[in-house]
């Protein structure tokens, strides 16, 4: 037997809970921060101070040795700066270890070197970071020690927002206002907020790391940027919730121990439809903390595989051809007095809170299908979304059959006066249950889905923050809240302005609902017809930012200025060209280096064997014709390489970082799908033996 694992015990052991403040914090100073925690404003200096000391204490008797504030700049990943608690040692040489609320509350890293779209000109590198009182500190053991790190928000010396967490926590603010007028309307006068809830499934790939090792590409870009297919892919579906192999087993072990004591619910996990593919689910909390914990699970899955002699892949696309990794994003809202808006409850006919929730749901959706698209894409996505894979780049919302059941009994008759049950679910055998049946069956193709009490946003990349999801999730629906609730708290009658209300929502944005296969060509063709969006890129999203739409609902509930908004878009494209600039210098790196080399030393052993073959009298045809084709195939590999280079030579001289991005995405990476075409041909033609870097068969099923 293995030893026992007490997970009640370790769950939480690395985070400075509420729990661990009630014990330690004077009685006074616990509930300021409990007050702050739940419902704003800002902890006074000595209170801070106080908070700080027991904060490092607990940190110290767990070995820490530094803190850092933890903060989520524009690079999509955290960002940490280490400080020791040493203080100046007095006279007798004796040093103390000190944390200060000001030290707690507030830091200064200098913000010159992040991504910033203009916000801050390089003279003025003053950033600030502030302490997210609502998002719990914890322990992150490294090479270094143990650090204590303090979630933070990041913002410039005038205080634009230089991160992700900063817009995601004012618009959670923004929609709990808003959703706060709703419940009212409706006679909860006992709710004080509104929270938004997130639980992120993440997928990932795992890979040998000494294969890993070996590719320049998966080192450099995260994927790879070569590699015919393997002989064998995922069609047997045999991965998906397949037995988890021993290897992986033990990561997942590592992952699942981890993350519990990082106070991180990690819940569920499986294999998924991808040979090495995997995947992680956490229980849902509270948004900003979610995202905080989607980067941990992100960060503490790499550091795991490490240790098992694996890399972990965050790519939505590390293998052509194979199912990509994304990140679904289950999101709800609810009242602090235990209330899910989207909770229909049996019937949903009745419940007229609930119609008016999804109607304005349904607005949002439609009104900034953009703005939501754009809000799930990065670099890497682009090879999933409107690429053939799941989910599509249209964005559209899968209501299921009760749902839109009711909604088109609203739509046509205006009243909705039955919902179609589940029913029992009849086994056919004696010894089995027969199940309560869903109301509604599932559907995967869906961009938007709603399951049960909560949508599913799926177009998430995995590599990702879900931070700006949520943002925008959270600002659109706080529009249309605030919209519904402008017009109905001034109605005359309530009942009867509330049912006009939902049924003309409805009616004007039900070309959002789909409820079909989403993958099909024939939605495309029907998506136009109904002049949804379908935003093909990254970079053509980016400009959905900065409309006069998307302006006017960010700058209305204080989630983003236009000045935020314009240097979001330009780190968005300069992110863009950067990373695909990377991706391109790497193909040129591993033709030139590996692979042409490769397949030259291999026609020389070729034309020796014709030469041999020949000599010795016999019939050469093979080796000849094999020697002409690979030839051939050389020399279009070579060109193409050249013509890659000549190209990023080209795109040195754009300046205009939107005229850039674009110039990467249509001229640069058409020509680096020409050199792959060539090489990938050639792995197929030459003796596996001469071929420098491991295969994809190599590589997605030999973890
Ligand atoms: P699936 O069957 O879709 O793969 P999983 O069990 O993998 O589902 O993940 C579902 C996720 O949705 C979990 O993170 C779960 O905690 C989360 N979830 C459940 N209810 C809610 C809710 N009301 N709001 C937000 N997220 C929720
Ligand atoms: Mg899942």
């Amino acid at each position: 037997m293995s030893e026992v694992l007490n997970v009640e015990e370790i769950f939480g052991s690395k985070v400075f809970t509420l729990g661990k403040m009630r014990e330690r914090l004077p009685k006074s100073v616990y509930k300021e921060v409990k007050k702050i925690i739940d419902h704003g404003g800002e902890l006074s200096l000595a209170t801070a101070d106080v908070v700080a000391k027991a904060m490092k204490d607990w940190a110290v008797e767990n070995g820490a040795t530094h803190y850092t504030h933890w903060f989520q700049p524009l690079t999509g990943i955290t960002a940490e700066k280490h400080d020791a608690f040493v203080t100046h040692p007095d006279e007798s040489g004796k040093m103390i270890m000190e944390f200060s609320g000001k030290e707690l509350i507030k830091g200064e890293p200098d913000a010159s070197s992040f991504p910033s779209g203009g916000l801050r000109a390089t003279f003025e590198a003053r950033g600030y970071t502030a302490w997210d009182i609502t998002s719990p500190a914890f322990l992150k053991e490294d090479a270094t020690g143990v650090i204590l790190c303090i979630p933070t928000a990041f913002c410039s010396y005038k205080g634009e927002a230089l991160d992700k967490k900063t817009p995601l926590l004012r618009s959670m603010e923004a929609v709990s206002t808003q959703a706060l007028r709703i419940v009212r309307l409706f006679g909860n006068t006992e709710a004080t907020k509104v929270v938004a809830s997130v639980g992120p499934e993440q997928e990932y790939f795992l890979v040998d790391r000494d294969k890993y090792l070996k590719r320049e590409d998966l080192i450099f870009a995260g994927r790879t940027l070569f590699g015919a297919p393997a002989p064998k892919g995922q069609e047997l579906e045999d991965h998906y919730f397949g037995t988890i192999r021993e290897r992986i087993g033990s990561f997942m072990k590592d992952l699942n121990i981890e993350l519990w004591k990082l106070g991180v619910t990690a819940k569920t996990q499986h294999n998924e439809v991808a040979p090495a593919q995997h995947e992680l689910a956490p229980i849902y909390e509270t948004a900003n903390i979610a995202v905080d914990h989607n980067q941990l699970v992100m960060e503490t899955m790499k550091k795991v595989a490490g240790r098992h002699g694996m890399t972990c892949l965050l790519h939505e696309k590390p293998f052509a051809g194979v199912n990509g990794s994304g990140k679904h994003n289950n999101w709800s809202l609810g009242t602090d007095n235990g209330v899910n808006l989207l909770d229909p409850g049996d019937t949903p006919n009745e419940n007229i809170q609930f119609l008016l929730v999804l109607a304005c749901i349904l607005k949002a959706v439609d009104t900034h299908a953009d703005l939501l698209r754009q809000s799930a894409s990065d670099v890497g996505n682009d090879h999933r979304l409107g690429a053939n894979e799941a989910p599509p780049a249209i964005i559209s919302v899968f209501l299921g059959e009760q749902l839109e059941d009711v909604v088109k009994q609203l739509v046509e008759t205006g009243d909705a006066t039955h919902s179609i049950q589940g029913g029992k679910l009849l086994t056919g055998v004696s010894t089995l249950p027969d199940l309560d049946k869903d109301a509604t069956d599932r559907n995967r193709t869906s961009p938007f889905a709603f399951t049960g009490n909560k949508f599913e946003f799926r177009m998430v990349g995995s590599a990702d923050s879900i931070a700006s999801p949520n943002t925008t999730l959270n600002a659109i629906v706080a529009e249309a809240f605030c919209e519904a609730a402008d017009l109905l708290e001034k109605a005359d009658d309530f009942d009867i302005a509330v049912h006009d209300l939902i049924k003309k929502y409805l009616t004007e944005h039900q070309r959002i609902i789909f409820n079909g296969n989403g993958y099909s060509e024939e939605w495309v063709e029907e998506a136009a017809r109904r002049g949804l969006p379908n935003i093909k890129s990254m970079v053509e999203a980016s400009e959905t930012l900065t409309t006069e739409k998307s302006i006017k609902l960010f700058e209305k509930f204080g989630i983003f200025t236009k000045a935020e908004l314009e240097s979001r878009e330009e780190v968005l494209y300069e992110t863009y060209s950067k990373t695909i600039n990377i991706e391109a210098l790497t193909m040129v790196d591993m033709a030139k280096k590996q692979y042409i080399p490769a397949v030259m030393e291999y026609t020389k052993t070729l034309a020796d064997t014709v030469l041999a073959v020949k000599s010795a009298g016999a019939d050469a045809t093979v080796q000849t014709t094999a020697l002409k084709s690979i030839s051939e195939k050389l020399a279009e590999a070579q060109a193409a390489e050249t013509s890659l280079e000549d190209k990023l030579a080209e795109a040195a001289g754009i300046e205009d970082p939107k005229k850039l991005a674009f110039f990467y995405k249509d001229v640069v990476h058409t020509a680096m799908d020409d050199l792959r075409a060539p090489v990938d041909a050639l792995e197929m033609m030459v003796d596996k033996k001469v071929w420098p870097v491991p295969t994809y068969g190599d590589l997605i099923f030999e973890v």
